[in-house]
């Protein structure tokens, strides 16, 4: 269990969901901040079992790909669980971007909640 996130740390080989990342105090903090920023209101309305109260914070450039916005204000938007969990479902889907199939590998498990 390390103590703290750095953005430089060397790459150990996981993910940083699985370095603990949502576990810092600084996540924590900034997480707070997004969801203060949007009222507790969610910002993605995704789902169409959308709340409207938003419980989680959603990286808008996800965090493996930018680790470097993963605490940045800007790149944090809120949602409901629902449209959190259609994040997750509409990314796992194979996608076409400028004709490179992209396809991610995602865990299923969020510690986040
Ligand atoms: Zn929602």
């Amino acid at each position: 269990m390390r103590a703290g996130y750095h953005p430089a740390m060397p790459d150990r080989g996981g993910t940083l969901k699985e370095q603990g990342f949502y576990k810092t105090p600084a996540w924590r903090r900034i997480r707070l901040q997004a969801l203060q920023r949007d009222h507790y209101i969610c910002q993605l309305r995704l789902s169409s079992r959308c709340t409207g109260i938003a419980t989680e914070v959603h990286h808008i450039q996800e965090l493996e790909s930018r680790p470097d916005l993963g605490l940045s204000l800007d790149n944090l938007t809120s949602c409901c669980w629902y449209c959190h969990e259609e994040t997750k479902t509409r990314k796992s889907k194979p996608k076409t971007i400028s004709g490179v199939r992209v396809i991610n590998i995602t865990d299923g498990s969020d510690d986040e909640s």
